[in-house]
């Protein structure tokens, strides 16, 4: 599956749940397509450990003291599993013919000039990282990643998905991998791995709020609108406004989702559950960033923000310690029971997660 060793990651877009529903309820060439997908993602897990294995990225180059700029790269893997491939666009190069290229382009664009802008976070290492993504990985491949070193997209089937470049929330969604995983880099397993994943909904969702200059109330806070193909039941992959309403399809199944800790869902799968039990914590952030209006990266996010960039913050963080720890950083830039503070805590209440006062007041 997509991601997972102890130490070393690949975070998917699609969890292997919706791939495992195609395999049962598509076509034969559906199925063979689908199977490849979850055997391939598999393979690149292997890859990226014995890359670490092998000592890792040759040496960052260092951006301190210096103004930030986006250094973006964007190589075509010309329908192969060879990455990067052949680089089609360098930074400040024209725009090209395939509309991909393009796509991912602006999507790394995008995403560094939200964090840059935002939170003063230079890239996703906040020193500077240059962007990289690979597009044409694989033959209809479905799924798009980030490896620890880059961004690769599929092209998708075109019969379920379509390219997976054309959303801008999963573009965000998946750099921003890469900034928890240079900060709280919380464990993809369980509850912790349900926040990982909801982070990066969160941001994913921001990047495009910023990109479209959106107001909370005006959002779609779904995640990968515009990437389910036509004919296919749904929406998008998820929804932080209505958890479990994404998609109804009889190739993908229904959105598992849950909105609230009553229907938390417990399975072996996924990790856990990763992309499912993410329903939770991201409806938490929709009520808060939705009760306080107004642009939500500005406050809702920026209380995520500083809550994942907050050292005393665990790897292994249940619900309930992450959303003490939001609490604790809307007191400290708001203030001790500012409004911030208690809408925080009133849409976790709301999702069933219970936040004790001596937790708030010990943080605050
Ligand atoms: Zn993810």
């Amino acid at each position: 599956m997509c991601s997972i060793s102890h130490h070393h990651s690949i975070f998917c877009i699609l969890p292997p749940d919706i791939l495992a529903n195609i395999a049962r309820n598509g076509t034969a060439e559906q199925r063979e397509a689908a199977i490849q997908a979850l055997s391939l993602d598999a393979t690149f897990r292997t890859q990226r450990l014995t890359y670490n294995l092998l000592g890792g990225p040759a040496g960052r180059q260092d951006f301190s003291g210096a103004a930030p700029t986006v250094q973006r790269t964007i190589y075509d893997a010309g329908h192969t599993q060879a990455l990067p491939g052949k680089v089609v666009r360098n930074e400040g190069g024209a725009p090209v013919a395939d509309v991909a290229v393009n796509e991912a382009y602006d999507g790394l664009g995008a995403t560094f000039d939200f964090y840059l802008n935002a939170y003063q976070r230079n890239s996703i290492d906040n020193a500077g990282l240059p962007l990289d993504a690979s597009v044409h990985f694989g033959q209809k491949y479905n799924n798009a990643f980030w490896n620890g070193q880059q961004m690769v997209f599929g092209d998708g089937d075109g019969v379920i998905f379509s390219r997976f470049t054309i959303s801008l929330d999963v573009i965000g969604h998946e750099l921003t991998h890469g900034v928890t995983g240079s900060e709280v880099n919380l464990t993809y397993q369980g509850q912790s791995g349900a926040l990982n994943e909801s982070i990066s909904d969160v941001f994913g969702s921001l990047v495009k709020q910023f990109k479209l200059s959106q107001t909370a109330d005006k959002a779609d806070w779904l995640i990968g609108a515009g990437l389910l193909a036509p004919g296919i039941s749904g929406v998008a992959l998820r929804s932080m406004k209505a958890p479990g309403t994404a998609f109804n399809d009889k190739l993908l199944g229904k959105d598992p989702q849950p909105a609230i800790m009553k229907n938390f869902v417990h399975t072996s799968q996924d990790n856990g559950g990763v992309h499912t039990n993410s329903g939770i914590p991201n409806h938490a952030f929709f009520l808060f960033a939705t009760a306080i209006g107004g642009h939500a990266w500005e406050k809702a996010g920026q209380i995520w923000y500083d809550t994942i960039c907050d050292k005393a913050l665990s790897q292994s963080a249940s619900f309930a310690a992450f959303a003490a720890r939001t609490a604790a950083h809307a007191g400290q830039r708001y203030g001790s029971a500012s409004t911030e503070q208690k809408a925080v805590i009133d849409a976790w209440k709301q999702v069933g997660v219970k936040i004790s006062a001596m937790a708030t007041a010990a943080a605050s």
